[in-house]
């Protein structure tokens, strides 16, 4: 067997048995198989499709590229989430230690940004001193100790799709069904939850762009999960403009705080207590979803939840006064509001261009080695149906070098179609 003949067939639109997709991911991981080649492959993946056999050998074959979590001393029940990606997507930060505080135990891994979405794991990074690289024996003893860990993926977890993530980022092959059922459900398998809950995202700021896309991709990853002996329930999430207000590493993760605090912006209440309605059916807590909701408003408002992430924070080394006093974060060095040239409704948000001028700022990676710049994002003070008068602030970008504010302000009014 060879790779030439692999990615032969695949270009040619022939199906590859599970001995070629094992070839390709045991080879490309050991580093036999060189980036270019596996470019070549995941490109013609990408162009031509995978069937869904093809589809779960991929996963198998990534989710046993290294190794693969016990969380049994957990209990019996660990749930897991995952989102597709989004834009000023936080959930995570604010959704982990409500179910937390609700005596759920929550073991997360988390990624770091992919293309124009945002990664959780450069979110937690934002704040001095959290430590996303701990080793597997720290991480389950934090859930046993406090009931919650997030870290980021920094274990030898699926190491085929680390690879793979980083390679399909910088050739432009990252909004392909086969390629992120693959990739999420690899990495769950391999991180040890019996219990899923998944957030797919839709719309132009999200990798599947219609609701067609978005059931095609929940039906192959329920799919996946039925054969490797995991309940997967999925939840399709509007993403036509960004979620909350903010974008951007700290400025999300204060948004995050507000929210913990009581002060949560409307949709992302909605995301929120969808996907944290189901992970406490999926633990066995109640299967009432609107009941769940209601305990999950009521640990809000008794303000275990936001308890609960400082004691996240503190346990893995961040400074928790960095939460209980914004104002300590550092500010970009340009704070510049965006003014409306005209008067009217907004009609529609350009989520995934946000998503891109955030990055070119510094809140993504442009390269896989790209440094992240936490303070940098923007503020979006607008959503669609909002009424603008002419000169009303559409929002503010945070940036730290002038030349990308230059071209941040320009790109940033197109974002927003203005209907008179
Ligand atoms: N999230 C992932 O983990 N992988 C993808 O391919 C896309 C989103």
């Amino acid at each position: 067997m060879n790779i030439l003949d692999i990615i032969a067939k695949k270009r040619d639109r022939l199906e590859l048995s599970k001995e070629e997709i094992d070839f390709f991911v045991e080879g490309y991981t050991s580093g036999e198989i060189t980036d270019y080649q596996a470019a070549a492959l995941v490109m013609a993946i990408y162009l031509n499709g995978m069937t869904d056999r093809e589809t779960t050998d991929l996963t198998l074959a990534m989710a046993y590229s290294g190794d693969v979590l016990d969380l049994t001393r957990l209990g019996e029940n660990v749930v897991d989430k995952h989102s597709t990606g989004g834009i000023g997507d936080k959930v995570t930060l604010i959704l982990m230690p409500i179910i937390a505080a609700l005596g759920i135990p929550v073991a997360k891994m988390s990624g770091r940004g992919l293309g124009y979405t945002g990664g959780t794991a450069d979110k937690l990074e934002s704040i001095p001193g959290y430590n996303i690289e701990i080793s597997v024996e720290e991480f389950i003893s934090n859930v046993e100790k406090i009931g919650i860990s997030l870290m980021g993926q920094t274990l030898n977890l699926a190491p085929a799709d680390r690879k793979l993530y980083s390679l399909r980022d910088s050739i432009n092959c990252v909004e392909s069904i086969p390629l992120i059922a693959s990739s999420i459900m690899s990495k769950k398998i391999a991180s040890g939850a019996n219990k899923i809950v998944l957030e797919v995202t839709v719309g132009n700021g999200a990798f599947m762009k219609n609701v067609d896309d978005a059931k095609k991709l929940s039906e192959t990853m329920v799919n996946i999960g039925k054969l490797a002996g995991k309940e997967v329930v999925c939840v399709l999430t509007n993403m036509d403009q960004p979620l909350g207000y903010s974008i951007g590493n700290t400025l999300e993760v204060i948004e995050a705080i507000e929210a913990l605090q009581g002060d949560m912006e409307e949709d992302v209440k909605q995301v929120v207590l969808e996907l944290g309605s189901q992970m406490i059916k999926l633990a066995g807590f109640g299967d009432n979803l609107e009941e769940n909701k209601q305990k999950m408003l009521d640990c809000i408002d008794s303000g275990m939840a936001y308890m609960k992430f400082l004691e996240l924070v503190q346990n893995q080394g961040g400074d928790v006064s960095y939460l209980n006093d914004v104002s300590k974060f550092e500010n970009a060095k340009f704070i510049y509001p965006v003014i409306s040239e005209k008067s009217g409704y907004v009609k529609e948000i350009d989520a995934q261009k946000l998503g891109k001028i955030s990055c070119e700022l510094g809140a993504g990676r442009i390269k896989k080695e790209d440094k992240i710049d936490y303070q940098v994002g923007l503020i979006i003070n607008k959503k669609i149906g909002d009424y603008v008068e002419e000169k009303d602030m559409l929002g503010i970008i945070h940036a730290n070098d002038e030349v990308k504010l230059e071209k941040a302000i320009k790109e940033f009014k197109t974002c927003f179609k203005i209907l008179e």
